[in-house]
């Protein structure tokens, strides 16, 4: 079921978006494409890049005042949270941006035994997180691919005090068709993968050594992934390697192939930006720099060009970016991350880490801090429990109607995790940003909400609707 007609990345069509003065000088063009927007009706790329070029005060912030509307209206409050699992660091490919790549003899390597995911699990769900995102480098110990299996299912097994882990999402290098069914069949939730960068000549450069490599194979990645029925899919950019105008551009043609052939988009977007890696030049001084106003016009620009597709950001980002980016698009955020493979059970050792990381804090402090901003932290993982998944969670997201389930399941997981692990400050924050939320809802969803904390005061755990 692939595209034949039409390429996933046509390049020369981006350079003509991009060369259009037209498009890149009038600030008609860049007026129309935000009322557009705010019709939540998404852009085209034709229409991003008279928003792109964007200078003028005034109209940057329309820009940003579209994207907080867009976002308030789809996601409300809510803000979706979870922490990386990084169980190996073996790779036998050669990025030059990662600490992890293989001819780096800074970097300690270790892939972690069953018992050590365990044991990091357990220390993850103490701190009351239910939703990971597994990472490995791409080389597997002796048993192949079957240690990702093996890996999935201990995280699922693990079961600590009221938590346990509700949904993994995975981040591991292109798989076949075949063993996609398998990454299916273990029950994952999202599979995410970057393209790093859509320029497939600064690829080329930057990607040295091993089977990724291979532009196209790692391009067509998503498409085996939903061939072999995985429907919620992550992409992403790495920003920094090439023009992040020509990457915007790229990703929506990648988007937009997978909803021509698949009729469902990607779940989720990811925009990390290159930040310092042990043995990596090329990461403390990235190519194609993306400054600080550059990355809040991203997200804004996403958040309007495909205004129901989740939008993550990491802890590479400082707590301040945070903030901002959260009213503008953002999502789901990861929380008191480690990229370290053992580092929560153990600790954060910088020569086995993949790269720095710009948000230190604790999960507590984090939602505290989002809570006290006016954010709902979510720990819900309703959706795919049910299957709503790929097209149907489109299918509800699209008129609004998700509402009706996220905002009571925001609010039950939120008032799970004061309950179960917030510190005193924390659950003061939180309970009074409930009942701030509370005050907002129409009376149906004032009752649903209601009835589902009621079931959480009186000690249940894991109801959703
Ligand atoms: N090895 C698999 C792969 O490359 O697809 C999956 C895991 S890899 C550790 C996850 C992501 O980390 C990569 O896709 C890349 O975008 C990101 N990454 C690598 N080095 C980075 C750096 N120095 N700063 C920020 N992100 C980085
Ligand atoms: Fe390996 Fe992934 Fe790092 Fe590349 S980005 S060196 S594939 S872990």
């Amino acid at each position: 079921m692939t595209d034949s007609v039409i390429p996933i990345i046509d390049e020369k069509r981006i350079w003509e978006l991009l060369k259009d003065s037209r498009g890149a000088r009038d600030s008609g063009w860049a007026r129309q494409a935000l009322e557009k927007a705010l019709e939540l009706r998404g852009l085209e790329a034709e229409e991003l890049p008279p928003l792109m070029a964007l200078s003028d005060p005034e109209l940057l912030q329309a820009l940003f005042e579209a994207a907080r509307s867009v976002k308030n209206r789809i996601y409300g409050e809510r803000l979706v949270l979870f922490a990386p699992l990084y169980i190996s660091n073996l790779c036998a490919n050669e990025c030059l941006y990662c600490a992890f790549r293989v001819h780096n003899a800074s970097v300690r390597r270790r892939a972690l035994t069953q018992e050590e995911i365990a044991e990091e699990v357990r220390h993850l769900v103490r701190q009351g997180h239910k939703r990971l995102l597994l990472v490995a480098g791409e080389a597997y110990p002796r048993e192949g691919f079957s240690y990702i299996l093996r890996s999935i299912a201990t995280v699922y097994s693990v079961k600590e005090g009221p938590g346990e882990i509700r949904r993994l999402n995975v981040n591991i290098a292109p798989l076949t068709v075949e063993e996609f069914r398998e990454l299916k069949e273990a029950g994952i939730g999202t599979y995410q993968l970057f393209q790093e960068t859509y320029h497939r000549e600064t690829y080329g450069k930057v990607h040295l050594a091993g089977l990724k490599r291979d532009y196209d194979w790692r391009l067509s990645a998503m498409d085996r992934a939903m061939e072999a029925g995985i429907d919620d899919v992550g992409i992403g950019i790495l920003f920094g390697l090439f023009d992040w105008r020509f990457e915007i551009l790229a990703l929506l043609q990648h988007i937009r192939h997978l909803e021509r052939t698949f009729g469902v988009g990607p779940h989720t977007i990811s925009v990390p930006r290159l930040e310092p890696a042990v043995g990596s030049d090329l990461a403390l001084h990235p190519p194609y720099p993306v400054s600080d106003l550059d990355f809040r016009k991203i997200v804004a620009i996403l958040r309007l060009a495909v205004p129901y597709t989740g939008i993550i950001l990491s802890t590479r980002e400082t707590p301040n970016m945070r903030r901002e980016t959260f009213a503008l698009g953002v999502s789901q955020i990861s929380a008191g991350s480690r990229t370290n493979p053992g580092g929560y059970s153990e600790q954060e050792e910088a020569d086995a880490s993949q790269f720095q990381l710009g948000d230190h804090r604790p999960l507590d402090e984090v939602i505290r801090d989002a809570a006290e901003l006016g954010y709902i932290p979510s720990f819900c993982t309703a959706c795919y429990r049910l299957g709503r998944t790929g097209q149907d969670f489109m299918d509800l997201a699209k008129p609004g109607e998700i509402q009706a389930h996220c905002t009571p399941n925001a609010l039950s997981t939120f008032l799970e995790y004061l309950l179960d692990y917030a510190s005193p400050e924390t659950r003061e924050a939180g309970e009074a940003a409930i009942q701030r939320s509370l005050a907002t809802l129409p009376p149906p969803l004032l009752r649903k909400s209601l009835r589902l904390l009621a079931r959480v005061q009186r000690g249940q755990r894991d109801v959703f609707c």
